[in-house]
């Protein structure tokens, strides 16, 4: 029964998902509408030729014809938009159907009892409020046959009209009943489920937002605002992880100490601010001139540190010595709208077996700045 349904419910969805209409309500409708008309119509196939068989003839066609409309009904859903019309299309029909039945009662009259299938399917597809109302018209229009059809008041004695009406009743009510509870579910179902949507949209931005904040705040964290090179902290995290990696896999590796020299008297002659710039020039000309596997930080005021990763000490002496000479070329725009010059001094350690760690490494290449100061500055130590 249940792979039954199953397998129903998957050639209804096939048939809706035939439908040009995007809107969910009138999806959800279509798909209450081709679940009523899979249901009724073996039935209502059945009924024609059963009524063909017993010679009714009249019947058997009309019911042929409701059959033939559902048919074509379900091929229409492609087609067209407006399909709240099959619906009402067939409603129309099936009512007909149900009168007429009521009213031929030539030789049958428990036909009658077709008339309860029709508020469970009518408020299914309709919902509550039009379903129970297209339901009551029906009933005021039976009731309407009782009274002034004058063989069907033999056909149906009163006890059994007053009864088939009350009874009638009930049905839509319950039905109703359902399909409030049905609807009010769904509504607050959607409901959450559209907040729920939103909250997860909301957590996604938050989440974005946070990922970017973090980013930025990890920038600040390693960055000098000055000259965007690393600063001391993050330089000595990195170099420390180079040194580990180093003594693993025993590479070589050159600790530089860059010094500009009489820094205090470029900053007493032309200014803070140029000496700003050309802190930023001496930045930006090293990481030029460095490996993309080297690394450079500021260790702080005019000082400046690198690790030179697979060099030995003569490959790191002439590099210190290229940046050195280049460096004291480079010319950078003073305040008084002419160039000055500047010269540094660096100091180099090389990575020995003696050597444990990274201060180690640091203190070196610092004792190597001052012989390169005490040896008149501008020349690598
Ligand atoms: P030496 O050749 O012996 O290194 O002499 P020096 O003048 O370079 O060294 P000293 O340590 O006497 O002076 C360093 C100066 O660097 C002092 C300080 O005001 C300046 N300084 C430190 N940080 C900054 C900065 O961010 N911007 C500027 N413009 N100057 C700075
Ligand atoms: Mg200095
Ligand atoms: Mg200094």
């Amino acid at each position: 029964m249940l792979t039954f349904a199953k397998k129903t419910q998957h050639c209804v969805d096939l048939i809706v998902s035939k439908s040009c209409s995007n809107n969910e309500e009138a999806l959800s409708q279509l798909n209450h509408y081709v679940w009523v008309t899979m249901i009724i119509l073996p039935i209502a196939i059945f009924t024609s030729a059963y009524n063909a068989y017993i010679e009714n003839y009249t019947l058997a066609f009309l019911i042929t014809l409701f059959s033939a409309y559902t048919i074509g009904s379900l091929f229409l859903i492609s087609k067209i938009k407006e399909t709240y019309l099959l619906y009402h299309g067939a409603n129309i029909i099936y009512a007909f159907l149900i009168l007429f039945m009521i009213y031929h009662t030539d030789m049958e009259n428990s036909r009658i009892l077709w008339a309860y299938i029709y508020p469970i399917g009518i408020i299914f597809l309709f919902g509550n409020r039009l379903g129970f109302l297209y339901s009551s018209l029906l009933l005021g229009m039976i009731v309407g046959l009782f009274l002034f059809i004058p063989q069907l008041q033999t056909a149906y004695n009163t006890e059994f009209q007053v009864r088939f009406a009350l009874t009638y009743m009930i049905v839509a009510f319950i039905s109703s009943w359902i399909a409030h509870h049905r609807e009010r579910f769904q509504k607050e179902s959607m409901q959450t489920q559209y907040a729920l949507f939103l909250e997860q949209a909301l957590l996604k931005e938050e989440i974005e937002r946070r990922a970017v904040l973090e980013k930025e705040l990890q920038y600040l964290a390693q960055t000098d605002p000055l000259t965007s090179l690393y600063n001391r902290g993050y330089f000595l995290e990195m170099a420390e992880k180079e040194l580990q990696r180093a003594f693993r896999y025993d590479e070589p590796l050159c600790f530089a100490i860059l010094d500009i020299d009489h820094f205090k008297r470029i900053n007493d002659t032309f200014g803070h601010p140029v000496g700003d710039v050309v802190l930023q020039a001496l930045g930006k000309h090293c990481l030029q001139s460095l490996r993309e596997t080297d690394l450079m930080g500021r260790l702080g005021g005019e000082e400046f540190a690198f690790l030179l990763l697979h060099v030995n000490e003569e490959q790191a002496r002439a590099k210190m010595e290229k940046l050195r000479e280049e460096l004291s070329q480079l010319s950078v725009a003073d305040n008084t709208g002419s160039t000055l010059n500047f010269t540094v001094s660096i100091g180099l350690a090389m990575l020995t077996e003696r050597i444990k760690r990274l201060d180690e490494l640091y203190i070196q290449a610092d004792e190597k700045l001052y012989v390169a100061k005490d040896a008149g500055r501008n020349c690598v130590r």
